[in-house]
């Protein structure tokens, strides 16, 4: 293949950009992990982590992409038939319920069309259906990356809360860790399941385990078999920042760095940012003439959105055509939404130029492929940037459309 100019365009949900000051950090002799230093570098990175689950509670953190952290989260509380209310918002979600399945556990479903996040109202009539209380836990996707919705945590730790019933609360933040607002503690979240590929800026390849002390409690008397998983020697290591096996120390560099970039950004920034890029997309979509999948306002997100096109045409001939032509890689559609959608991802490192150099790509991408389209998408984003940008220096609110 011919050089090609340039910096590579990867607007995928995931693996997302990393940053310079990350790719520094993380090009550092890997030091001894059970030496003197090392133990200054975990405490730093286990604390930080904190801040960013918004949680009191510890993080564990796995050398793991993030479907090792839904299996951590699943076998540490659970034992062999127990039962776990899930909610099949879209293909990650089922992913997780097939791996229940195959750890021996029972999952009670609930569908979705895959473009309405979790229904808190369904959840909290299945758990008082539940009068015997056999429900271990409620699985939920935060945000839901192969649809570009996100469901409202709060909404469903009410329900379970009107129901009154013990389950345990299972949430994967995977996409939406450090880019949507997401509070372990506030939102009384037992396991938070997150990856290191997404909002946090790093390459894949680690994952993490927020843990409430009923989840710690339930793991005592958890019957099904872990090892490398197991959250107790963990915690119990990670007291002097220390792991019980070989960490991913040079990622763990790149841990510290991207902790540092989301405190001097600051957490209620780096959300604001999403939203706006977010936004600015839905308005090129619109303008554009396309729908987008998520069909509940309330519940779009803001780290992706997945495009639908029009019957007939296919969203993957669409992406082949940008990548050929402009470099730039988009979300191909998982799952039943195969050929049916293109996913934008607009998370990460990311800021409003980034964001107009990958709309401009799919605009003129959707030229070249001759698709039904208006060419007014990049204008209509740009004009709510330059309004947004406007906003921010004068506080003037932006109008709404
Ligand atoms: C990316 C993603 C996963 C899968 O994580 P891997 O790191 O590929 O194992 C799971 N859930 C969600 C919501 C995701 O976005």
């Amino acid at each position: 293949m011919a050089l090609r100019s340039g910096r590579h365009f990867l607007q995928i949900p995931g693996p997302t950009n990393v940053p310079d000051r990350i790719l520094r950090a993380i090009d550092s002799p890997t030091m001894d992990h059970r030496g003197p230093k090392f133990g200054q570098l975990g405490l730093e990175i286990i604390e930080g982590l904190k801040h960013v689950f918004q949680t009191q509670q510890p993080v564990v953190i796995y050398p793991a992409s993030g479907t090792g952290a839904w299996e951590a989260a699943l076998v540490n509380c659970c034992s062999a038939g127990d039962k776990l209310l899930m909610v099949e918002t879209g293909h990650f979600a089922s992913l997780w319920q097939k791996m229940a399945g195959k750890l021996g556990l029972q999952v009670e479903l609930i569908a979705t069309d895959w473009r309405h996040g979790a229904d808190a109202a369904a959840i909290e009539a299945k758990l008082k259906e539940d009068r015997a209380h056999a429900i271990k836990a409620v699985c939920v996707v935060h945000n839901e990356t192969s649809t570009g919705v996100t469901s409202r945590i709060a909404s469903v730790r009410k329900a379970i809360d009107a129901a009154a019933h013990p389950a345990l609360f299972m949430v994967d933040t995977i996409s939406s860790l450090a880019s949507i607002d997401y509070r372990h503690d506030d939102w009384g979240v037992d396991v938070t399941v997150a990856g290191s590929q997404k909002g946090l800026m790093l390459p894949p390849g680690l994952s993490f385990n927020a843990v409430s002390e009923k989840a710690r409690k339930a793991a005592q008397s958890a019957k099904l078999p872990r090892s490398y998983w197991a959250w107790d020697e963990m915690l119990t290591a990670n007291k002097s920042g220390y792991f019980p096996y070989t960490p991913a120390t040079n990622l763990l560099y790149g841990l510290r760095e991207a902790i540092r970039m989301l405190r001097e950004e600051g957490l209620p920034q780096v959300f604001a940012r999403h939203a706006r890029h977010a936004e600015a997309t839905r308005r090129a979509v619109r303008a554009w003439g396309l729908e987008i999948l998520c069909a509940n306002a309330e519940e779009y997100s803001n780290t992706l959105t997945a495009v639908m096109l029009p019957a007939g045409h296919d969203a993957d001939a669409l992406r082949k055509i940008i990548l050929d032509a402009y470099d730039m890689s988009l979300g191909t559609g998982l799952g039943r939404l195969a050929g049916k959608v293109f996913r934008i991802g607009h998370l990460g490192d990311f800021n409003d130029l980034t964001l107009m150099g990958a709309l401009a790509g799919v605009e003129m991408g959707l030229a070249l492929a001759r698709m039904p389209y208006k060419p007014a998408g990049v204008t209509a984003a740009m004009g709510y940037l330059a309004e947004a940008a406007g906003a921010r220096t004068t506080g003037a609110k932006v109008r709404a459309v």
